[in-house]
């Protein structure tokens, strides 16, 4: 567990807030509740590397044998952006 802000491990409980656990950090102060949760998954940079080859024509299974990226994954960016 590590602040979400500074990325320190120095954190200490400050009580509950609507039943959640409330931290606060001992370097920057700041608090913020329970788990924190980093993105998950692919990063941003892959997925519109994966968006992008999308737009110039390749497949989705192609995308998956270059990038990796599981089709189904790059289904669901391309549906989110049209969704735009
Ligand atoms: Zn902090």
């Amino acid at each position: 567990m590590q602040c979400p802000y500074c990325e320190s491990t120095e954190i200490r409980k400050n009580g509950k807030r609507r039943g959640k656990q409330n931290h606060i950090c001992n370097n920057c102060e700041r608090q913020f509740i329970d788990v924190y949760d980093p993105p998950k998954g692919y990063s941003e940079k892959l997925k519109q590397e994966c968006l992008k080859m999308y737009l110039n024509g390749m497949g989705f299974r192609g995308i998956e044998r270059v990038k990796g990226v599981h089709h189904t994954t790059i289904i669901s960016w391309v549906k989110q952006i049209g969704e735009k």
